[in-house]
């Protein structure tokens, strides 16, 4: 099917682009890498009247490091993320989801700013960004602020971004800490949505014992939760087979999956539990002996 007729608009500028999303009506909407809006309007699940592109925004395609961490510009292809030298050494977990959304053709379009806002609870980028505590910029024509990853995704499809806002940037922390992190999922077929993933990025004292711990988890639950009882079972511990068998079994207690025709409830339970353990396990390798070590 073809989209309802819009209209379409390609601003050069962040300034312009607020300009034209400042009414905040509900008619309006954003279009960034096309490849989830753009299946919805062919759809005609959505029908807006006006589309705001940001791909000619060049002010918001960079990747940059600086004294308060790792910045991402929200129009980033995932294919960039997957490519990109610096984020595979300094914050392995965001090139690994990258690689494991969808496929090259999807990953050469899609933007890391249209993946989190689109909020679909198999995106595979939320959970990364919680677990590695990222802060969010949100513009509008008004004002900038900062959200947490935490505080942004509020339910299925659904964050905490007004409709006369834009993503601009992620950032994502940087500290001279011993920290490893790390993304597994299980997917449907090659190139298919998540069944369940799991973002795990731990933190190790000199005595290489777990001294923080942020785990979120993809595709079990309305949005990308935070398995927060499974964070506490590995704090002071070694990922030893009882610490990661409990770590794991909170994290299921904690899920909160559907039967879909992807995969039933029980599966992704099944294979949730195998990939807490599984990237708990590569974030504490990571975290103790340097990336790709
Ligand atoms: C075949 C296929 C398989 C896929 N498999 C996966 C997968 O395995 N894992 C996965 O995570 N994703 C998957 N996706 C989704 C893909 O990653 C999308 O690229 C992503 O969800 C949306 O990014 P986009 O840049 O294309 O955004 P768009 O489709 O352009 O926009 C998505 C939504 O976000 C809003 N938006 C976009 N950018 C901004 C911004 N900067 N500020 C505010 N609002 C904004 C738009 O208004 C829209 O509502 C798949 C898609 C396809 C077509």
């Amino acid at each position: 099917m073809f989209p309802r007729p819009f209209d379409y608009f390609s601003p050069s500028t962040l300034s312009e682009a607020l300009e034209l999303i400042k009414s905040g009506d509900a008619e309006t909407r954003i279009l960034a890498g096309g490849q989830s809006l753009l299946p919805a309007m062919k759809a005609r699940n959505l029908s807006p009247k006006k589309l705001v592109d940001l791909g000619g925004i060049r002010e918001l395609n960079f990747i940059s490091k600086d004294e308060h961490g790792l910045k991402i510009g929200a129009t980033t292809t995932t294919a960039t993320i997957e490519n990109d030298l610096e984020i595979a050494c300094l914050v392995p977990i965001l090139q690994e989801t990258a690689g494991e959304i969808a496929d090259p053709l999807v990953r050469n379009l899609g933007t890391v700013g249209g993946n989190l806002c689109h909020a679909d609870p198999v995106n595979d980028f939320p959970p990364a960004m919680l677990a590695v505590n990222a802060t969010f910029t949100l513009a509008s024509a008004q004002k900038t602020r900062s959200i947490v990853a935490d505080e942004f995704f509020v339910d299925r499809f659904k964050t905490a971004a007004k409709s006369n806002e834009i993503l601009t940037q992620i950032q994502i922390p940087l500290r001279d800490a011993k920290v490893g992190n790390a993304y597994r999922k299980i997917r449907k077929g090659s190139g298919g949505f998540t069944i369940a993933g799991v973002a795990a990025q731990i933190e190790v004292d000199d005595e290489n014992v777990i001294s923080g711990c942020r785990i979120a988890l993809s595709g079990v639950g309305s949005k990308a939760l935070r398995a927060l009882r499974s964070e506490a079972a590995l704090l002071g511990k070694t990922p030893e087979a009882a610490v990661l068998g409990e770590a794991a079994w909170l994290a299921v207690e904690a899920s909160e999956p559907n039967s879909d025709i992807t995969a039933s409830a029980e599966y992704r339970r099944k294979v949730l539990a195998v990939l807490v353990k599984d990237a708990v396990e590569v974030a504490y390798k990571r975290a103790v002996m340097g990336n790709y070590e």
